[in-house]
């Protein structure tokens, strides 16, 4: 039976672990430093962008249209086994269009979704005025409507992923943090074993033995992770961490003790607001996430509403200042002016987990070993979390037939 480690149980971590669990034959153990939900995952807004996204082709399409399928019968099924409710609006995005957006790129995206089964719809501003009667549409051309796309509590989703996967046998420590792992015994079939945990959990985890594989889902915590020196003590493994070319000893004359990162992932800060109105804005009967100027304005029931998010990068001036989440609700209210008579019921930030120098996420199997990333998620983590899990699943799954 091949045994499988997760670090991380943010969304994509949860998600792993419950699409794993579906497989018969495996044994599974989550490892979070945190409860779960708590990095990226309990601040996201869980705006599934995926027929309304500019992608139309190659494996980002596949993935986004992938999770917008899986969404659907994932949220019944996990409802089902754990019994949790999971806040998920079917009422579609609506995104809209300012002055001088080009609606012919629209109209082409309309037709090619329309080829691949997707409905995407362009609402002109009396149309927009009869259905959202909320908005002030002085300064719009026009709207999208996306009605398959989704949003879900990401929260509600992980803990339901969590305990879906732990009724299916799951094993899962909280409170463990892992610092590092032997590079020697990530030999491809070989033992894994992690070292370095926390000390005060070690004695729990003697089932850190005999692991097979390693799936890395720490998002934001996946750039501590270090090979150690031996990786690329060899020069032709300089570059691509060939670690078939172990051992190397210390007699070795190219051994040197350097450490390298396996994925540089940088934070993009978001804050976002929650706040109270005394009745629903618009039509009560359609409630979709409205998205405007890079804002949504996310419907939560009973008249509260999230709304957000910043995006501020490392290389911000004065990063997570109030006045940042003030800009966003002022973009908000010019669109939807009944927002100036809410209460602000609580804010809250967290950083989203983007690569450095290449685009997101990263989804792979780092070569030569049997160390998995499924990291690197940045804006659309909660999206991706289910076509993450299924790519992951193919891996250990493709290797265990070949084997
Ligand atoms: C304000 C905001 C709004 C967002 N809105 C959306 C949205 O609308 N739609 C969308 O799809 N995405 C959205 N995102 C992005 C989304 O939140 C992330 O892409 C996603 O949560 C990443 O999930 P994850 O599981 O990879 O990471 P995380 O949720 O950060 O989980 C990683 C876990 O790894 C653990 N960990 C890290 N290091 C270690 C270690 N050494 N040992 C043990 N455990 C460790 C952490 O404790 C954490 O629990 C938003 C993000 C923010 C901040």
């Amino acid at each position: 039976m091949s045994h499988i480690v997760i670090i991380g149980c943010g969304v994509v971590g949860a998600a792993i672990a419950y699409e794993l669990s579906l497989v018969p034959g495996l044994k599974i153990t989550v490892l979070d430093k945190q409860p779960p939900a708590q990095g990226a995952t309990g601040a996201a807004l869980g705006v599934l962008m995926g027929v309304i996204s500019h992608k139309i082709k190659g494996k980002v399409w596949r993935m986004r249209q992938f999770s917008i399928q899986r969404y659907e019968t994932l949220i019944p099924e996990l409802e089902a086994l754990t019994g949790r409710k999971i806040p998920f609006n079917r009422q579609g995005i609506l995104m809209l269009c300012p002055e001088g957006e080009n609606l012919a790129d629209w109209e082409k995206l309309a037709k090619i979704r329309s080829s691949q089964g997707w409905k995407l719809e362009i609402w002109d501003t009396a149309q927009l005025k009869v259905n959202c009667p909320q908005l002030n549409c002085e300064e719009m051309t026009a709207a999208i409507y996306s009605p398959q796309d989704r949003q879900v509590d990401p929260v509600a989703l992980t803990l339901a992923m969590v305990d879906a996967a732990r009724s299916n046998g799951v094993t899962f420590h909280f409170g463990v943090t892992i610092e590092g792992y032997d590079l020697n015994s990530t030999l491809q079939n070989q033992p894994l074993e992690i070292k370095n945990t926390n000390v005060a959990k070690i004695d729990q985890l003697p089932l850190l033995e005999n692991v097979d594989w390693l799936v890395l889902a720490a998002g934001l915590g996946s750039s501590q992770f270090q090979l150690s020196n031996q990786a690329w003590a060899t020069p032709q493994s300089a570059n691509n961490v060939s670690l078939k070319s172990l051992p190397v000893t210390e007699n070795c004359p190219q051994f040197h003790t350097e450490t390298k990162q396996i994925v540089n992932i940088k934070p993009v800060l978001g804050q976002a607001i929650h706040i109270q109105l005394s009745c629903l804005l618009g039509n009560p009967n359609f409630q979709p996430v409205i998205t405007g100027d890079d804002v949504h304005i996310v419907p939560v029931g009973g008249g509260e509403y999230w709304i957000g998010a910043t995006v501020e990068f490392p290389t911000d001036q004065e990063i997570g200042e109030p006045a940042k989440l003030e800009a966003v609700m002022a973009k908000a209210k010019a669109f939807c002016p009944a927002l100036a008579a809410a209460t602000v019921i609580k804010t809250w930030s967290g950083l989203r987990p983007r690569p450095e120098n290449r685009p997101a996420p990263i989804i792979e199997r780092l070569q030569g070993s049997n160390i998995l990333l499924a990291t690197g998620h940045y804006r659309n983590g909660v999206l991706l979390a289910p076509a993450t899990a299924d790519a992951i699943r193919q891996m250990i799954v493709a290797d265990e037939i070949e084997f």
